[in-house]
């Protein structure tokens, strides 16, 4: 699937209208579809799932209704989703299609009135309509997990012992790179106006072609076109695929125009700065922002930091972390001051993966977020990465032939 052709479907108009007894929602689309509709809390939010569409609609403006932000986009292959974030609960009354009619075009039409917060929990996940899709809100579902075992006592403190899912004899090293956001999630909006999850494919896809080009490493990334996926997905994927590192790529936003730099972030249950804390929480809210309902994600979520082969896992990590500090440096990237930071990223989960999240940049910073999509900064962002994944797989060579 890419985003770049035009779908059967589009959303051309929303309208938000307030009745004494309802408040009527109304999209213009250019064909009658199947549709899901259906709300979810922590925060409240409504839900709309059509096949999918291009979107045409201008502008939602001036309504009461409590709709704090409007969000559309890809959602997974065929399905678009519309999410509408609400600071007061609401209940769905009615949701139906209406064929054009004279100078009416098509039209889905939701109804929905304000209720209390018990009477929205009894509500929640009722789904009106038929459009049928695959279970996105199922948690991913792991496979017996069948660490390898903890050597770290033949190893010094600090040096990577063997990846988890140690190649084959022969076998290249498999990289999966995990561009940040997609779809219905944009991550940070530029200073420019550039999306987040754009800027960070291209830096992906630059990675990836240089690191498949040195004939040294398999390379698979988690997304390859403009669609959502859900941070616990991501992981599975890495994992399903026996990945030896995952590099999630990300570009930071912040409210101070003025800082940029890159930056490089493991997984600790404990934050070093609160800045990072923050970062983390923002990167997290991915689920939340494409409409995902959390609620059943918490057991997935829930801490695995416990076991030995976790502990490793994160000493890689953290080795793989601050050899990428050294080759960006080498490379001419500008870093933040302390580049290392560590907080509770989900998407750096994995237990047997050594996984890092690097924040390539500011979209806040109007040059940075122009540097960051130019052809040289690519470049150099590959180059960068690719010596630190040389360097970090050369010292795994070596500790296994100890
Ligand atoms: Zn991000």
């Amino acid at each position: 699937m890419t985003g770049t052709h035009a779908h059967a479907l589009s959303v051309n108009d929303v309208r938000v209208g307030t009745h004494p007894d309802k408040t009527r929602i109304v999209f213009d689309l250019s064909t009658i579809s199947d549709f899901r509709v259906f709300t979810l809390s922590d925060p409240y939010r409504l839900v709309i799932d059509l096949p999918s569409f291009d979107w045409k609609a201008p502008a939602l403006t001036g309504t009461n209704m409590g709709i704090t932000a409007l969000r559309h986009g890809n959602l997974e292959a065929g399905i678009s989703r519309i999410v509408f974030d609400l600071n007061r609960p609401i209940n769905i009354q009615s949701a139906f299609a209406l064929p054009q009619q004279g100078a009416k075009p098509n039209r889905l039409v939701i109804d929905v009135s304000h209720v209390s917060h018990d009477h929205f929990m009894r509500n929640k996940g009722e789904t009106f309509g038929t459009l049928t899709i695959e279970p996105v809100n199922l948690a991913a579902k792991h496979g017996a997990y069948t660490g390898r075992t903890a050597s770290s006592a033949s190893h010094p403190a600090f040096t990577p012992p063997a990846p988890a899912n140690k190649p084959a004899q022969g076998k290249k090293p498999l990289i999966v790179i995990d561009p940040g956001h997609g779809g219905v999630d944009p991550g940070a909006i530029g200073a420019n106006g550039a999306h987040e999850k754009d800027i960070v494919l291209g830096l992906s896809k630059a990675l990836k072609q240089r690191l498949e080009e040195s004939g040294r490493y398999r390379v698979i990334m988690t997304r390859e076109t403009d669609v959502f996926i859900k941070l616990g997905n991501r992981i599975k994927f890495a994992r399903d695929h026996g990945a030896d590192l995952f590099l999630s790529v990300h570009a930071d936003s912040l409210p101070r125009p003025n800082v940029r730099g890159a930056s490089i972030y493991t997984l600790s249950n404990k934050a070093s700065d609160a800045q990072t804390a923050k970062l983390a929480a923002r990167e997290n809210k991915a689920d939340l922002i494409a409409g995902i309902d959390l609620s059943v994600e918490d057991e997935e979520v829930a801490n695995i930091l416990v076991n030995l082969a976790m502990r490793d896992t994160m000493n890689q990590s953290k080795y793989f972390a601050n050899t990428l500090v050294d080759t960006f440096n080498t490379g001419g990237l500008k870093l933040l001051e302390r580049p290392h930071r560590y907080a509770g990223f989900a998407v750096l989960k994995a237990p047997d993966i050594p996984s890092v999240l690097i924040e390539a940049g500011f979209m806040s910073n109007r040059n940075e977020a122009v540097s960051l999509a130019s052809k040289e900064h690519k470049d150099r962002f590959a180059k960068s990465v690719h010596k630190g994944i040389d360097a970090y797989f050369k010292t795994v060579a070596q500790n296994e032939q100890q």
